[in-house]
């Protein structure tokens, strides 16, 4: 069996989805958890971009192990010498240097020749070499790149000392022939004494991103990048979840073996979808709700006899299956926080104190708290901006006319109470908000779901809003309330999105 590393860049292509904006917390959570799954190497970041991302790759250096923590760079030694910085504290430190190849990308992009990009590839990858041990480049746009040149761009960066090569469908313009043609020609024709490793990067713009990175493992790529749930620009990356199940599947086939640890693969798409506000599709591949749904008569019938006959997958080998038994009022706090242990958390003991105080109040409303409770329970407390908090919130309904709210908002010390109508009661929430916070964005995406099923589940409402330069912001509100949850996950928007204009 040939080993092939994941590389997951959730935290750098996927915060680049439009929307997107994980805080410091959520990057090292999930940091977390893509450890315990089994990920080889993680991109942190792309720490020169803000000092926000230098912090969060620091943290996560300081937080992970067992894998390996890569920083992007540009071709500039202020990106590396960042990137060194925020990588001084990780056990397995990686530096990713990358620049655009492609004919379109060099001229109107960079604004440089040919000559000038294999110069700054030469000088840059050597001064990153001198810096970290494994030096990773990519030629940006690669698919689009003249193949000779872009043979002689990586020629450049191996002898400069770059070790793994990743080739980046930066548009998502490949397909799996074209893209597994060119690792065939680089094994082949790229001379080194060392191991070079192969790594691919795609995107999903045709909806090949999956098929292409497999395609480029058949043609002797080691490393495939990708996202957790297929997040990232546009139409997002190469999910992981997908490579990890098709070469257990398909090992047969691939005779290839990843380090995942595939029943963690539910908790892992589960958080990020919470945490990113990007829910996953019920058709999605692997992690889909309705991946293991057999609606149809005969498919029903042939699975009763032999799940084989319609599942590929059981719900078992990828964690969907819970059988643990759900808590309730009187479980106690050593039951809440083993329970919270075995779903991945650990935290210290006074913030344990701080969600077990919640975990009561809720237990009071609802009569089984089920896991995803105790996720929602734990991100709902942590994901709010602490800066801005719901405080009360009021309402007064009429059929066929104005619905009119009163809300306060808490800042620090400081309390705001204003009103509002609307033409519903959300919007006459949202109204009223808008009018403490003096914001005026375009509500761009609402969206309400129940955690789990059951008339006593909790609401987690998702928002995205817009300000005049395009900008998108998420928001995530969780309540046992409909309309609470609604409030939360506005104000939680508009804070985040106005904090973020404020850095600029
Ligand atoms: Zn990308």
């Amino acid at each position: 069996m040939r080993k092939v590393q994941l590389f997951d860049t959730t935290l750098r292509d996927g915060d680049q989805t439009p929307g997107v904006n994980f805080n410091i917390q959520e990057k090292v959570q999930i940091a977390r958890q893509l450890e315990r799954w089994g990920i080889d190497a993680i991109e942190a970041g792309f720490p020169v971009a803000s000092p926000g991302d230098f912090e969060a790759v620091r943290e996560i250096a300081n937080s992970v192990e067992k894998m390996r923590v890569v920083g992007l760079a540009r071709c500039q030694k202020k990106d590396i010498d960042r990137a060194y910085e925020a990588l001084k504290g990780a056990k397995l430190p990686q530096i990713h240097v990358f620049i655009a190849t492609s004919p379109v990308h060099m001229e109107y992009k960079l604004k440089m020749t040919p000559d000038e990009v294999l110069e700054s590839i030469a000088e840059h990858v050597s001064y990153a070499k001198e810096k970290f041990e494994l030096v990773q480049f990519s030629p940006e746009d690669a698919t689009r790149t003249e193949p000779e040149f872009l043979r002689i761009a990586i020629q450049t960066a191996v002898d400069a000392g770059a070790r793994i090569i990743n080739i980046p469908d930066t548009v998502g313009y490949s397909n799996p022939n074209e893209y597994g043609a060119i690792f065939r020609k680089l094994k082949k024709e790229i001379v080194c004494d060392e191991e070079i490793i192969y790594s691919s990067h795609c995107h999903d713009d045709l909806g090949m991103a999956t098929a292409n990175a497999l395609a480029a493992i058949e043609n002797g790529a080691s490393r495939v990048e990708g996202t957790v749930n297929g997040i990232g620009e546009r139409a997002g990356n190469t999910a992981l979840e997908e490579i990890a199940l098709a070469l257990y599947i398909r090992k047969d086939y691939y005779e290839a073996q990843t380090k995942i640890v595939l029943n963690e693969t539910k908790k892992t798409s589960d958080l990020v979808s919470r945490l990113s506000g990007v829910a996953v599709p019920r058709n999605k591949a692997v992690v889909g709700s309705n991946a293991y749904a057999h609606e149809s008569g005969i498919h029903q019938d042939g699975f009763l006899k032999n799940p084989n006959t319609y599942e590929i997958i059981t719900p078992t080998l990828v964690g969907v299956s819970d059988s643990s038994l759900p808590l309730g009022k009187l479980s106690g706090r050593h039951a809440f926080k083993a329970r919270l242990e075995k779903l991945g958390y650990t935290f210290p003991d006074e913030q344990i104190a701080k969600f077990f105080k919640s975990f009561k109040v809720l237990a009071d409303k609802k009569r089984e708290i089920t896991d995803q409770d105790l996720i929602a329970l734990i991100h709902g407390n942590q994901s709010e901006n602490p800066e801005y908090t719901i405080g009360q919130l009021q309402l007064q309904y009429v059929s066929d006319g104005y619905q009119g709210a009163i809300a306060t908002v808490n800042h620090g010390e400081v309390q705001v109470t204003d009103s509002a109508v609307g033409g519903g009661s959300i919007q006459a929430i949202y109204n009223t908000i808008d009018r403490i916070m003096k914001s005026h964005y375009k509500l761009t995406q609402y969206r309400i779901q129940a955690i789990t099923g059951g008339e006593d589940a909790q609401a987690e409402v998702h928002v995205s809003i817009q300000n005049d330069d395009g900008q998108l912001m998420n928001g995530v509100g969780i309540d046992f309330d409909v309309l609470q949850a609604s409030a939360k996950a506005y104000l939680e928007a508009v804070a985040n999105l106005k904090a973020m204009e404020g850095n600029e």
